[in-house]
């Protein structure tokens, strides 16, 4: 035991000596291939050179609250605005005062007390396959709870915090009950077991095993590199009234970081035109500056509205989400 204190005291020890000023060192859920051509670039641009340590948002966010002080996270990124909310409540994140970023990103995107801020958009919605279907036989996310679409819809399981915000949405729109009715509906008309991602429920529609689903677009735009997959159609949801569900991917500063200065930097290049454009186009995403390019593969699905309730809702309606799942009979 004592062997194991001093290995650790010493590990401690060498990650402060390495913690040099110019480095920063991001805790992320992203894959680091999506991040680093946009983190070379920061470096060239700054001179900052930018550590990453990826893994589970959830691990990440005690690794940092167990480390505290000794932390070598400078910033925490990750995606969906549920998880951003979580560790903010957690008290990972410190506020942040910067008018490049105010002034950027739009207020629904970011958190009342700018702990966090979104850098990307995930937009969630229907998908069908041309087969069985066409455009003209959907319209919202709530009409797929219609008896019509019996033995035909396919979901993701409400264990991902990606269904857990839709349903977080459709509460603050709707209300606990009216929510519960839709929800119901839904998984009345699973024509299967809940799938563990959204890849496994698009390959399903476009096998015929059912004809409709809902899912981030960023996964459609991926399988859509297969000719295979070409009978898969994007559908925006709710286009007559609230919007499509759009959560964010993002990220905040930690609050025992002793180089924030600099982390700001990094957090206000992400919200550059350059890096908007470079990030949401790699990961197939859809950037939150206005006025910025998209990926060129998903220019075709053209523009949409979007629901635009502030996204820490997603984070404080959650509990209540995960209840209403259980609630509804949605595994
Ligand atoms: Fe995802």
């Amino acid at each position: 035991m004592k062997k194991l204190s001093i290995i650790l005291s010493l590990f401690i020890l060498i990650s402060c000596a390495n913690k040099l000023e110019d480095e920063l060192t991001i805790f992320t859920s992203r894959q680091p291939q999506l991040l680093e051509p946009i983190l070379n670039e920061f470096y060239q641009d700054t001179g900052i050179k930018v550590n990453l340590l990826s893994g589970n948002a959830q691990v990440l966010m005690e690794r940092i609250s167990v480390e505290g002080k000794d932390s070598k996270a400078d910033i925490f990124m990750t995606v969906d605005a549920g998880v951003l909310w979580q560790a903010a409540e957690r008290n990972i994140f410190s506020e942040v005062d910067s008018n490049i970023l105010n002034t950027n990103i739009p207020d629904y995107l970011r958190d009342a007390n700018n702990q966090w801020f979104g850098f990307s958009k995930r937009a969630r919605t229907i998908v069908f396959s041309d087969d069985q279907y066409s455009a003209s036989d959907f319209s919202t996310y709530e009409d797929l709870s219609d008896p019509k679409w019996k033995g035909k819809l396919c979901l993701r399981t409400s264990k991902k915090v990606y269904n857990r915000s839709l349903i977080a949405s459709m509460i603050d729109s709707y209300g606990f009950e009216k929510t519960k009715s839709v929800v119901s509906g839904w998984v009345s008309n699973l024509a299967t077991e809940v799938f563990s991602n959204d890849t496994s429920a698009l390959k399903a529609v476009s096998s015929g095993q059912c004809g409709v689903t809902i899912v981030n677009t960023y996964y459609l735009a991926r399988l859509l590199d297969d000719p295979q997959y070409d009978n898969l159609r994007l559908f925006w949801a709710n286009q007559k009234n609230r919007g499509v569900h759009v959560n964010i991917s993002g990220a905040g500063i930690v609050n025992t970081s002793n180089n924030k200065e600099n982390a700001i930097k990094l957090l206000e290049y992400f919200s550059s035109k350059k890096a908007q454009e470079f990030y949401a186009s790699a990961v197939k995403e859809y950037p939150v500056v206005e006025g910025s390019e998209i990926n060129e593969a998903i220019k075709s699905w053209g523009a949409f509205v979007e629901d635009n309730i502030n996204v820490s809702k997603l984070g404080s309606l959650q509990k209540e989400a995960v209840f209403l799942a259980q609630e509804a009979g949605y595994k």
